[in-house]
């Protein structure tokens, strides 16, 4: 399987903390991995240097390279704009916009230059669909998105994210603020987006990671100190 997405030596610190210490590793194409370990370790720094999130933390400051389709993009010349276009984000809590259901989704294909009615409609109803909320919306698209629930929310989240058709998505944490069946909504998405993606999820939920990864990174002190088949990782008893 073709390897899209590719960490060499990354560091990142914050002022003199350095919270990844020099991580190297591969995602391919229609895969899930989980990035596990304890609180503090890191999984999450690693996550928002895959988007360039960290730029946006002052102090915050990285080396090393992360290649994506063949390009380093930790490099001054990136655009970011166009990278996170290619790169989707969801995070912990759900932050749908103050805004329509639709003009959630909307939002990025119409920075994206798309002001077809009927495309944009496409779009809607495609990401919606993906996300396993369309049944559930397609009647309210205009209402608030504050008006659905929280694990509505989360998948009116992905959703968003899928929206500007990215090849990879990056999830945080992305069922921890939620219920039981909520949760297990979320997983069997990730679980049907498997194909499609290059899928990145970090979880403190072991469970979770056997149930939806086929890979697992296991972070200790900003440290990748395994990495395997989760499979093989939830059966090594060393
Ligand atoms: P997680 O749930 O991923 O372990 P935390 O609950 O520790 O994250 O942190 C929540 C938020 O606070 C994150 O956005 C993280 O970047 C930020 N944060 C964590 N540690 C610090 C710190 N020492 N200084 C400033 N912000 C921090
Ligand atoms: P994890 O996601 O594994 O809980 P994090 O990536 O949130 O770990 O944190 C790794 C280290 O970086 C911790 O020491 C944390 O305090 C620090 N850190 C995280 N976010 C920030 C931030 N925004 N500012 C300063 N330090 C941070």
């Amino acid at each position: 399987m073709t390897d899209i997405l590719r960490t060499e030596d990354l560091k990142i610190y914050y002022g003199q903390n350095e919270a990844v210490k020099g991580v190297d590793l591969s995602f391919s194409e229609s895969s899930v991995t989980a990035l596990i370990g304890p609180s503090g370790c890191g999984k999450s720094t690693f996550l928002r240097a895959l988007n360039r999130m960290n730029d946006e933390i002052p102090g915050s400051r990285m080396t090393g390279n992360i290649w994506i389709d063949g390009r380093n993009i930790n490099a001054p010349e990136t655009d970011v704009t166009v990278l996170r276009q290619k790169i989707g984000m969801v995070w912990q809590r759900p932050n749908p916009f103050y805004k329509s259901i639709y003009a959630n989704i909307a939002f990025g294909p119409r920075y994206h230059g798309i002001r077809n009615k009927a495309q944009l409609d496409e779009i809607v109803e495609d990401s919606l669909r993906k996300a396993a909320l369309w049944d559930e919306v397609k009647d309210r698209l205009h209402s608030s998105a504050l008006s659905l629930s929280g694990g509505q929310q989360q998948r009116l989240c992905i959703a968003r994210a899928l929206s500007v058709q990215p090849k990879i998505l990056l999830l945080d944490e992305p069922a921890s603020a939620l219920d039981p069946v909520s949760t297990s909504k979320i997983e069997e998405t990730i679980l049907q987006l498997k194909e499609q993606l290059c899928i990145v999820i970090v979880t403190h939920n072991m469970q979770q990671a056997a149930r939806i990864s086929g890979h697992t990174a296991y972070f200790y002190m900003g440290k990748l100190i395994e990495y395997d088949e989760t499979e093989k990782i939830f059966t090594n008893p060393s």
